[in-house]
């Protein structure tokens, strides 16, 4: 899937592996949110995250199988399957109207998708800066097209 043939604007279906959870949504800012962050719990999950508004998430199935974990402030809550364990989505804390929601679980998308994903810092919060978000990197994904 090329992200330039991905119709972003239409609701789009998502689930963890298991499909135990289930939700329907509609992105914020297309593709164009997609991003990895590099705060200490970001770093280990891994996921490629894109933003949308709460109002355009909907859990269709599962929302009891959905566990939540909190640290630090305790304002952003990620929510992850409790069969599966895949991340789903988060509201953030530095948008507290926006979810972000994991790549991996929207019906015909893949973090390998993307050839370069910006990375925000994360290890000093945005709202510990007075808001302003800034790019720590970008990481890269290659195809091999040899094989
Ligand atoms: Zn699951």
């Amino acid at each position: 899937m090329n992200p330039s043939d991905f119709d972003e604007r239409r609701e789009l279906q998502a689930a963890c592996h298991c499909k135990a959870v289930r939700f329907r949504l509609v992105l914020t800012n297309g593709l164009r949110s997609a991003r990895r962050c590099n705060c200490s719990y970001c770093s280990m999950r891994g996921a490629v995250a894109v933003s949308a508004n709460l109002e355009d998430l909907h859990v269709l199935q599962g929302a009891d199988k959905l566990t939540l974990y909190q640290f630090n402030t305790g304002q952003a809550k990620h929510y992850f399957c409790s069969v599966c364990g895949i991340y789903t989505f988060h509201s953030r804390r530095s948008v507290p109207t926006q979810y972000g929601v994991n790549v991996s679980c929207i019906e015909g998308l893949s973090p390998f998708d993307f050839g370069e994903v910006p990375v925000s810092e994360g290890r000093d919060h945005p709202m510990d800066r007075n808001g302003a978000s800034l790019t720590a990197g970008w990481l890269s994904y290659r195809a091999n097209t040899e094989s």
